[in-house]
């Protein structure tokens, strides 16, 4: 491995860190950190650490900057974490997703740092769905760069990002870059699986448009020919101004939406607003930001399958 020198200098990084008081030692009471032998891969949040964890398999260690519960877009790091991005072998995160994260990473990533927003190109914030001007959501477009960053919820683009990981892991540890390429390579076979049920899934529906409360399906919607209609933008903090709301309301009546999502995540009290007025159910669709509760990546995205075709009448 080629971290050896650049480790030294930021194991110093981590004591001067400790002697400012922001740290204890050991203070990780398992929560990931590393194992002697093993890589040691720090994830910003869960669908990167479920890309880790399936490709690193046993000769890595894997540890989420997003603790279960949290919503990732506002994470905010403690000392204990910073610490943790700067003692990683390979960090993992999405650039332009979380602000707090780029800071570390900038600070003290290094080379060691993987990006994968750099590996497909990202959706602009705007694009695809429905085209008017989101009231209120200027904030959102600058924070990610006018990008929208949920591309792990097309399993095709997340494919593509395991297979880069694959290589960056190698490249971490060539002695077992051939085990990170074969279980990169096996997981990509079960993502197009999901992929092809997807497809067959929400082929022939009666409506194909999807109210949420966040716009996080831009990628989902876009794959699979669906339109969805967000009430706040990008961020799921983001208030939808009372013309927002109205306009939402109109649309799904226009579009007969039996069904108005919310998230994990995320308050459903704004989906409630717009269901009760126009007469729609509610339903729970994963954005996946954070660690399920039960299952993982897949399971959970053959739940919002189900879901969807329940929600859209398909056939
Ligand atoms: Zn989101």
């Amino acid at each position: 491995m080629t971290v050896r020198a650049p480790r030294r200098v930021l194991t110093a990084a981590t004591a001067a860190l400790l002697a400012a008081g922001g740290l204890t030692a050991c203070a990780d009471g398992g929560g990931g950190g590393s194992e002697p032998g093993k890589v040691d891969v720090v994830a910003a949040f869960y669908p990167l650490q479920f890309l880790a964890e399936r490709i690193g398999g046993d000769t890595v260690t894997v540890s989420n900057l997003t603790k279960p519960g949290a919503e990732p877009h506002d994470l905010e790091l403690n000392p204990r974490q910073v610490g943790q991005v700067a003692d990683a072998d390979v960090v993992v995160y999405l650039s332009g997703f979380q602000p707090a994260v780029d800071e570390a990473v900038e600070q003290n990533g290094g080379d060691r740092a993987f990006d994968v927003a750099g590996v497909t190109p990202l959706r602009d914030a705007a694009a695809g769905g429905h085209d008017h001007d989101h009231e209120g959501e200027a904030g959102h477009a600058e924070e990610g760069g006018g990008k929208d960053p949920h591309v792990w919820l097309d399993p095709t683009r997340l494919a593509t990002i395991g297979d880069k990981l694959a290589e960056r892991l190698g490249k971490a540890d060539p002695d077992h870059a051939a085990g990170y390429t074969a279980r990169a390579g096996a997981l990509r076979t079960e993502l197009t699986k999901l992929d092809t049920e997807y497809a067959d899934g929400l082929r022939t529906c009666q409506r194909r448009e999807i109210v949420t409360s966040h716009t996080a399906f831009g990628y989902l919607t876009e794959r699979y020919k669906l339109e969805q209609i967000g009430i706040s933008g990008l961020t799921p903090e983001s208030e939808p101004s009372p013309k927002r709301l109205a306009e939402v309301a109109e649309e799904a009546r226009e579009h007969q939406a039996g069904t108005i999502f919310f998230e994990t995540l995320v308050s459903p009290k704004v989906a409630e607003t717009i269901a009760r007025e126009v007469g729609a159910k509610t339903a729970v669709l994963d954005p996946l930001e954070g660690p399920p509760a039960d299952g993982d990546y897949l399971s959970v995205m053959r739940t919002n399958l189900q879901t969807l075709r329940t929600a859209l009448d398909c056939s």
